[in-house]
């Protein structure tokens, strides 16, 4: 299975940990990050689609009523995917 990665996150921590390595002493490894940094960017990105991710809250309802975390939708039960939003509400491990 794949694993995608936000570049500008990944980015910003490399440009950080260069910052430190150079801030050491050690130009040559900091420099190296850096130019991996600018391969990162002409990279091609994948077709991914974010997932928000829920999960079920107790209602203020009584009974057994669930609440979606992200749109507040409340449901006599629980489902794998918000009817409301869309959020996914599977547990991740
Ligand atoms: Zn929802």
């Amino acid at each position: 299975m794949n694993k995608y990665i936000d570049t500008d996150i990944a980015e910003k921590s490399l440009r950080k940990y260069a910052e430190q390595k150079h801030a050491n002493g050690e130009i040559e490894l900091a420099n190296g990050i850096l130019k991996a940094v600018c391969k990162l960017r002409t990279l091609p990105s994948a077709d991914a689609k974010e997932v928000v991710r829920g999960k079920w809250e107790k209602s203020v309802f009584a009974g057994d009523f669930h609440k979606c975390s992200k749109c507040e939708g409340v449901w006599n039960r629980k489902f794998d995917f918000c009817p409301y939003c869309g959020a996914d509400m599977r547990e991740v491990e």
